[in-house]
């Protein structure tokens, strides 16, 4: 969890500089503010890291997709196809769009696969919202190439994934919309914030209006911009977005130290018969937030999670069975129950979710242990954990 391991003075100096003000407000008030935009910077902050033309800080990752699908104009009745293995806030995103979701299946990639979507599309498809799983980019030139020829919008949800690159190119900016998040778990954390990144003029512009009541922005009397269409409230506050500008300002340190600490484990993992990779097209381009590996079974997966567990070494993730990341878990969502009806419940699921059937996501997450990486590991306990988890695979191996 790098985004809190490095946290300290160079947060307090932002937030102390806003706190000197009475502006916690992102826009206008020019001469309250004294000259801190802590938005602003950060927006530029990820500009400049991703090379996105255009970056918009919002108050969470989850407001970060619901502006993207928003701004690429995914609503009422749209069918988006998205994976089934992801923080249920993509899935969450579609229907509060009004949008119907249709799952699909991912791969070794841990991503929606090009097969998967295909198998998916029908004449109702009208966008994909593809998730970089765990801190690296999906098949990126196979699905470009398979959205482009079929029409359809690709839009990114890279909650997991900033600082993640596919062949020099930052994650969200493949499609026409990508969303990051600030969360707590994440590679740099805000406490709550989220940001969308585009490199498209008016796609910005209307996730820029979406995401404060319709304002437009322009000129300095809020009351008097004009308003061309209607929104909702995602801002983020600048107290949140000076704590994610002094984090975005140590992403290559963190990402540099994750590399370094991953390719250690990952060597000591690689010798023994049996364990495999998450597939990566890029290597170089991955944010490093987790070494994800395979057991050859979901049962030799469970058996090592239980052996971690255990002996008490923690980091292990096993997706299988998390309530928040895999479908198998959203008994809710399988129900339909909201709080209040949505499109959905009017026009009807395009797959019962109960019943659908995933075999191949089923496998790989079955078999799926990610194990989250820690940037500031010292080399003694970097050794200690390569030996014991490489000790622990190969005593379940031999069982
Ligand atoms: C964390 C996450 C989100 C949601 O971000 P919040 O900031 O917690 O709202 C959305 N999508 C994915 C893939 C995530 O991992």
């Amino acid at each position: 969890m790098p985004g809190t391991e490095f946290f300290g003075e160079e947060e307090r100096k932002e937030v102390n500089e806003v706190l000197q003000t009475t502006c916690l407000f992102r826009y206008n008030h020019d001469e309250l503010r004294q000259g801190h935009w802590k938005a602003k910077e950060l927006e530029a902050e990820i500009a400049q890291f991703t090379g996105a033309n255009y970056a918009h800080a919002i108050s969470s990752g989850s407001a970060a997709v619901a502006c993207a699908l928003a701004a690429s104009g995914i609503g009422h009745g749209d069918e988006v196809i998205v994976p089934p293995f992801t923080f249920l806030a993509t899935i969450e995103a579609v229907l509060y769009a009004g949008g119907l979701p249709v799952f699909a299946e991912i791969d070794e990639t841990l991503c929606l696969s090009v097969a998967g979507i295909k198998a998916a599309i029908t004449p109702k498809t009208k966008a994909v919202l593809l998730v970089h799983m765990c801190g690296a980019a999906a098949d990126m030139d196979g699905i470009t190439a398979l959205c482009n020829e079929k029409g359809i919008k690709l839009i990114e949800d890279a909650g997991q994934a900033l600082g993640a690159f596919y062949k020099g190119k930052s994650v969200g900016l493949f499609g026409t919309a990508g969303a990051f998040s600030f969360d707590f778990f994440k590679i740099t954390t805000a406490g709550e914030g989220g940001l969308f990144i585009t490199n498209d003029e008016e796609t910005y512009k209307k996730a820029d209006t979406f995401s404060d009541h319709g304002h437009s922005h322009v000129g300095d009397n809020r009351g008097m911009e004009p308003h061309p269409y209607l929104g909702f409230n995602f801002r983020i506050s600048e107290l949140h977005a000076a704590v994610g500008l002094a984090q975005a300002r140590r992403l290559p340190k963190i990402i540099s130290l994750n590399k370094k600490n991953k390719r250690y484990l990952k060597d000591q993992l690689r010798t023994i018969e049996g364990v495999t990779f998450r597939r990566m097209e890029d290597e170089e381009g991955d944010s490093a937030t987790f070494l994800n590996f395979f057991m050859p079974t979901p049962e030799l997966a469970q058996q090592v999670v239980a052996r971690l567990a255990k002996e008490g070494i923690g980091g292990a993730n096993y997706w299988h069975t998390n309530m928040y990341h895999f479908i198998n878990q959203w008994g809710h969502l399988k129900e339909l129950k909201s709080a209040a009806p949505l499109a959905i419940h009017s026009l009807g699921a395009p797959q019962d979710y109960a019943t659908l059937e995933l075999p191949k996501s089923q496998e790989v997450v079955g078999r799926l242990i990610s194990f989250g990486i820690r940037a500031t590991w010292s080399q003694d306990e970097l050794a200690k954990l390569g030996t014991d988890l490489k000790r622990i695979i190969e005593e379940v191996l031999a069982s």
